[in-house]
């Protein structure tokens, strides 16, 4: 299986590598072989070819099953990067490399580990029941990509933005959802503003139709603003949820603060066919980049989900996220997750950790 990796900035070189050691232990454990083919890109793409992504690049990521990524970036006020023309920046090779690649859907696992509970932000008496849910957002349509324009209307500025949805963009992100579902706990929200929208209506008519080829998944509908009053409320109650581009936006930021700890959660960003991006969902973190500090929990279960959604490895995936899962049981943390009594580890070492538990 071929996998095309970029490390990136900062700390990306760091977390991808503890990530590709697991990969390997996986490998190794249940008798596959991982190709990777090393790619550039983002500020280190800029130091050896003049911009943030070539087409080389794309190309080559286009021959591979799947891309596992670290970060890209550095300290916006002070890398020589950020004085260079926005389409010349690193974050502009990640919106072309998204972009090329086609990927429509993203998707952002907030899990509770019992064990990190105490940073999770909400009252223990919520905290205390865990969640595991997954954000399914609408990536490349409805607001951030509609028809926009500011101007003068009877000499009042006036600005417009427009939310267009298609049906055909709608089903092909609900068919996604259902699918994940499926690898899941078999329960789908869809979030719309159904009652003001007419786009909101097309995506529940649509996603409604999709339920009917997946009858042992649990369908519901739920407007945008009960859904962000229920992550704070009762997270346990949510599976998969799907929904459009800036709505995902706003409520996979909200679920992934109220599990407290970045350095633990992945992303996946997936197209039509199995192939995907998968990736961190926190940045280069160019303050502690070179340390040997960071986390790279993140990294790793991104590699859990590159296993379990393009390369179809759900037993692999299982492995690696009870590996995870069993680190932190045994008291071993990176700085940023450390908590009394437990046991600090370096980057590196948490990597090696994972891998022998796989
Ligand atoms: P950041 O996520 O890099 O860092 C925020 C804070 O979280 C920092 O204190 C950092 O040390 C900490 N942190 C993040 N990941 C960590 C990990 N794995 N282990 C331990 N601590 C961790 O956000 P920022 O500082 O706003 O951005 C830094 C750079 O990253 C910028 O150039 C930004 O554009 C870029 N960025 C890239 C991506 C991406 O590649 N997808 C996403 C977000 C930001």
């Amino acid at each position: 299986m071929k996998i095309a990796v970029i490390k990136g900035d900062g700390i990306g070189p760091e977390i991808v590598t503890e990530a590709m050691k697991v990969l390997d232990a996986a490998a190794a454990k249940y008798g596959h072989t991982f190709h990777y083919t090393q790619l550039l890109m983002g500020g280190c793409s800029i130091d050896a070819y003049g911009e943030p992504l070539t087409d080389e690049t794309i190309a080559a990521c286009k021959e591979n099953d799947a891309v596992l990524m670290g970060s890209i970036g550095g300290n916006t006020t002070t890398s020589p990067w950020y004085k260079l023309p926005s389409h010349l920046r690193p974050e502009a090779g990640l919106l072309k490399l998204r972009k090329s690649l086609g990927l429509f859907a993203n998707l952002r696992p907030c899990v509770l580990y019992p064990e990190l509970r105490a940073a999770c932000t909400l009252r223990e008496d919520i905290s205390v029941k865990g969640f595991d849910m997954l954000i399914m957002r609408e990536l490349t349509g409805g607001l951030y990509f509609g028809e926009r324009r500011t101007e003068a209307v009877d000499g009042v500025m006036t600005a417009v933005d427009t939310l267009t949805y298609n049906e055909n963009e709608i089903r092909r992100i609900a068919v996604k959802a259902f699918e994940v579902a499926m690898k899941r706990r078999k329960k789908v929200t869809s979030v719309d503003k159904a009652n003001v929208l007419d786009s909101s209506r097309l995506w529940r008519k649509v996603v409604t139709e999709v339920a009917e080829d997946y009858p042992e998944v649990t369908l519901e509908h739920a407007l945008v603003d009960s859904t962000a009053m229920q992550i704070v409320k009762e997270p346990s109650q949510f599976d998969v949820m799907v929904t459009e581009n800036m709505f995902g936006d706003i409520l996979s930021d909200e679920a992934a603060m109220v599990t407290g700890s970045l350095g633990m959660l992945p992303s996946a960003s997936l197209n039509e066919t199995k192939f995907g991006l998968y990736e961190p969902s926190g940045g280069s973190a160019p303050d502690i980049a070179g340390k040997n500090i960071a986390n790279p929990i993140a990294a790793i279960l991104s590699g859990a989900m590159l296993l379990r959604y393009s390369l179809d490895l759900n037993e692999e995936a299982d492995a690696v996220e009870r590996a995870v899962q069993q680190v932190l049981t045994e008291g071993f943390r990176t700085a940023d997750i450390m908590s009394e009594g437990c046991h600090q580890v370096s980057c590196s070492e948490m990597g090696t950790l994972i891998a022998q538990r796989v």
